[in-house]
Formats: structure tokens, C-alpha cells, sequence
């Protein structure tokens, strides 16, 4: 359902990203895992239409992407939580919701809340809360906008050993058989817990 086709990104003539392709199924869980520094990021932002790529191809269901990246039926969790720190907790969480009624915008960011232990955070503003605090926001975030497609870039690795389990579990538990995802991590367990299909990249490559 997700087709990208010989991907290529420069920077200043370094390859970050070398001809890569791959494909995610309708609601596929996928996990790319590789170093520092091998291009991960880079692919989930070239998908998320947030980094432009030099050439190549990403289609959705047999058509090329629209180029505005809130069109493309894609949600993201940033390596950084990256939240709008003008906007309370509750605001950032439904910023991307098609839930209208406001009674039931409500219910939503509750259960998410409780379901990532923010919910005495409601009401904060990002710079209240703490790192690992917002990691949650901003995965509580990307499940409310309920898109096709979840791209989740090292989303549970700055939280410590107790929460990134729970984190990790529940966010499983909300996603399964609802949408694809595409996991980036260094953490081969998580990877393992989290995906049923596994990638690795070196220098800008998929590897065997
Ligand atoms: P990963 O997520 O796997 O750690 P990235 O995709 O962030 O890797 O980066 C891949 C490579 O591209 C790295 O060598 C990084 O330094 C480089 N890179 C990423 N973004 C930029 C940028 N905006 N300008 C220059 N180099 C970049
Ligand atoms: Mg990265």
C-alpha cells in the first residue's frame, strides 16, 4: 500500500539516503533499525513530506503522494517530541483529530492521556512537563489524528526503563490492526516486541 521507490538524499554530496525502496502493506508493522547517523530519520521525513528528496518515488495505493504532508494520511512521533508549546497538552494531543464534537474531542484525549499517564498533564503547557513526559504527548498525538499510516522515530528512547515498557505496550495496543507503522529504534527487543517485520540500514542502505 506504501510503495517507495529508489529514494535518493544528499547533503553536500554525502549520500544520507542511496537508492532505497521498500514497501509497507495496509497495516503492516515494520521496524528499520541501524547506527547513528545511517539515514533513518531522513527516510521518515522524506515520507512524511517534511524533507524533500533529490529523486525517487514514494506512492500511496498506486498514486504519487500529495505534497502537503497533512494530506498524505500519515502521522508522525519525531526523534524529538518536538509539541507546540503555545498550545496546552490537551490542544496538542487533538491538533490533528477529525473527532468534531467537542464532548467526545474530550473523551478522547482522556483515554489517551490515561492510557500514557498524562492525565494530571492536561491542562500543562510543554514546557511544564518533562522530556519523557512529552515523548507520550506527542505518540498520544499521532494516535489521536488515527491516520493510515504511523511513522514513529525512535518514539520510546528517552523514557526510562518502567515507562518505556508500559509506553511501548500500549502503544502496540492502540495501533494493532488499526494502521501500518513504520518503528526506527536501536533497541533490537523493542524492535522484536513491537514489529513483525524487520529492516536494517547501514550508510543510506537497506542491508540483508
Ligand atoms: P539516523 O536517524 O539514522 O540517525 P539521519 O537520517 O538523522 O540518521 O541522518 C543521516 C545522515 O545525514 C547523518 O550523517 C546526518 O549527519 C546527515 N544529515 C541529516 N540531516 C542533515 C541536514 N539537514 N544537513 C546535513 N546533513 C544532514
Ligand atoms: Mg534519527
Amino acid at each position: 500500500m506504501l510503495k517507495v521507490i529508489s529514494i535518493k538524499k544528499e547533503y553536500s554530496g554525502f549520500k544520507a539516503l542511496d537508492d532505497v525502496s521498500l514497501t509497507v502493506d495496509t497495516k503492516e508493522r515494520l521496524s528499520i533499525r541501524g547506527e547513528s547517523g545511517c539515514g533513518k530519520s531522513t527516510l521518515l521525513m522524506i515520507i512524511a513530506g517534511l524533507t524533500e528528496a533529490d529523486s525517487g518515488q514514494i506512492l500511496k495505493d498506486g498514486k504519487e503522494l500529495p505534497a502537503v504532508p497533512h494530506k498524505r494520511g500519515i502521522s508522525m512521533v519525531f526523534q524529538d517530541a518536538t509539541l507546540w508549546n503555545h498550545m496546552t497538552v490537551k490542544e496538542n494531543i487533538l491538533f490533528a483529530s477529525m473527532i468534531k464534537d467537542k464532548k467526545k474531542r474530550n473523551e478522547e484525549a482522556e483515554k489517551l492521556a490515561e492510557a500514557f499517564g498524562i492525565e494530571s498533564m492536561l491542562d500543562r503547557y510543554p514546557t511544564q512537563i518533562s522530556g519523557g513526559q512529552a515523548k507520550r504527548v506527542a505518540i498520544a498525538r499521532a494516535l489521536a489524528a488515527e491516520r493510515e499510516i504511523l511513522l514513529l522515530d525512535e518514539p520510546f528512547s528517552n523514557l526510562d526503563k518502567d515507562w518505556r515498557e508500559k509506553t511501548l505496550i500500549k502503544t502496540k495496543e492502540l495501533t494493532e490492526g488499526k494502521c501500518a507503522v513504520i518503528l526506527v529504534t536501536h533497541n533490537n527487543e523493542e524492535a522484536e516486541l513491537f514489529c513483525d517485520r524487520h529492516l536494517t540500514m547501514e550508510e543510506g542502505k537497506f542491508v540483508e
